[in-house]
């Protein structure tokens, strides 16, 4: 196989794991990152260790240019792109609706949810059958949050996922006939750093009675799921959004 997978925010936490597990299965890894290069390094260092092609792009998933740029630099450096992985997001500090400001709102659905629909737009030009493309698949990484609803913490970061989900659906039914199926992962509470990043770095502790496992996920568990939806084992499944939440 050759092949390219681009891991928006593949730097650390859930990127890192599915860039690390997609180069396994033998894809060349465009590993996007924000601001921490060395942890954007690491993961691209692991591949290379490993035998496998892995480029660490910084890029800001809410600008347009740097996403531009992005795939313009991975057509030139990268095998032909075959899948999108929309991982990168964000959550912000705890906060009430009425207590969420406009550049909040701003922020938040720039990050989480254009940047993932600008995205697939340059990764559709690529893949689809329409535009003389091999076909491919884009996992979204949505949220448990998007049917929870995040109430009294971040309904901004719920509704950004709601959003994921319900441009899955609909993009998966638009490119049905175009050789791309569209799914998506939703994740319950996994440990990595954006509990701290959203100002609670106690959160799984607090929250994991709730979970029916009573425990939090570990990257490596939405990883498995994000890489079977775009393998061929997941040939038939499109327009999915499957929940990996130990049962919440
Ligand atoms: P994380 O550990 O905080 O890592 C975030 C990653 O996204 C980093 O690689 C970061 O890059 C990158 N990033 C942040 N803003 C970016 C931007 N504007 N442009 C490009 N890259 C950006 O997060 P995570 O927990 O792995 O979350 C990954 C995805 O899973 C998110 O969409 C999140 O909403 C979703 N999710 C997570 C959980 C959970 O409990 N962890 C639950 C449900 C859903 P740098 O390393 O450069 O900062």
């Amino acid at each position: 196989m050759h092949k390219t997978v681009i891991v928006t925010g593949g730097s650390r936490g859930i990127g890192a794991a599915i860039s690390l597990g997609a180069a396994e299965k033998g894809y060349d890894v465009c590993v996007n990152y924000l601001g921490n290069k060395e942890a954007a390094a690491d993961v691209v260092q692991q591949i290379t260790d490993a035998g496998g092609r892995a480029l660490a792009v910084q890029g800001d998933m809410s600008v347009e240019a740097d996403i531009l740029a992005m795939f313009a630099l991975v057509d030139r450096e990268l095998a032909p792109l075959h899948a999108l992985v929309n991982n990168a997001g964000v959550v912000d500090v705890k906060a009430r609706v009425d207590e969420m400001t406009a550049d909040r709102l701003t922020r938040m659905f720039a990050i989480n949810l254009t940047g993932p629909f600008l995205c697939a737009r340059e990764a559709i030009k690529r893949m689809s059958t329409l535009h003389g493309g091999d076909g491919g698949s884009i996992v979204n990484i949505s949220s448990v949050a998007a049917r929870l609803g995040g109430p009294g913490e971040y309904v901004d970061y719920a509704a950004s996922k709601g959003g994921i989900d319900a441009m899955t659906l609909g993009l998966s039914k638009e490119l049905a006939e175009e050789g791309i199926r569209v799914n998506a992962v939703r994740p319950g509470v996994i440990r990595t750093d954006i509990h701290a990043s959203g100002g609670q770095p106690g959160r799984i502790e607090r929250v994991k009675g709730m979970i029916p496992m009573k425990r939090a996920g570990e990257p490596e568990e939405i990883s498995s799921a994000a890489l079977w939806l775009m393998s061929d084992e997941a040939s038939y499944t499109t327009g999915a959004l499957l929940d990996v939440s130990g049962g919440r």
